[in-house]
């Protein structure tokens, strides 16, 4: 009896060393096709081994507008929707960090690293190719994924998930869905 007990609690152990037991709900903020969200909740669970749930759609609403009032501020959705358990949100709309108080700056997503919520803006990542438009999502949303479990920028090359993209979509095309052994350490 003792035996199982002990090999129960290694399992346990293990899974959630893993995060293979983990589920990350995937809330999408404004229209986003829902085969757009399975792609993305595929992606997630061949790369890092959590399940993925979607979640029904969310509204925008004033409170998550950014100072100026015509962009949604990325913070103010990660702290409106990351109360409970581990959250992705995928906006249809531009989000933007507010710089120094007064710059406001577009961007592709935005994580708490470590911690359980996540977002990525579908925004900027169209593409003439579903293929590649989905692609672009998947990246960004495993990039974001991968700050929460607590992974920070890579320094070693361009084409590591963790590759912080500075210089816009054809970088992002460059980076692969891999992750490179320093990062993985
Ligand atoms: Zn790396
Ligand atoms: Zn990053």
């Amino acid at each position: 009896m003792k035996r199982i007990f002990f090999i129960l609690f290694v399992c346990i152990f293990l899974t959630n060393l893993y995060g293979q037991s983990q589920t990350i709900t995937i809330i999408p903020l404004g229209n986003v096709d829902n085969s757009l969200l399975k792609a993305v909740g595929k992606s997630i669970d061949d790369f890092y081994g959590y399940d993925c749930v979607i979640d029904d759609k969310q509204d925008v609403t004033p409170d998550l507008l950014s100072r100026y009032g015509t962009k949604y501020d990325a913070n103010k959705i990660l702290n409106k929707f990351g109360t409970t358990g581990h959250v992705l949100i995928i906006s249809e709309y531009q989000v933007i960090i507010l710089e120094r108080g007064v710059i406001e700056t577009s961007v592709w997503g935005l994580a708490n690293c470590p911690g359980r919520v996540c977002l990525a803006s579908i925004y900027h990542l169209n593409s003439d190719s579903t293929e590649l438009f989905y692609e672009r999502v998947s990246k960004v949303c495993l990039h974001e994924v991968g700050h929460n479990i607590g992974y920070k920028h890579c320094t070693t090359t361009y084409k590591c998930i963790m590759n912080e993209v500075t210089r816009g979509l054809r970088e992002l095309d460059g980076q692969e869905i891999w992750m490179c052994d320093d990062c993985k350490k």
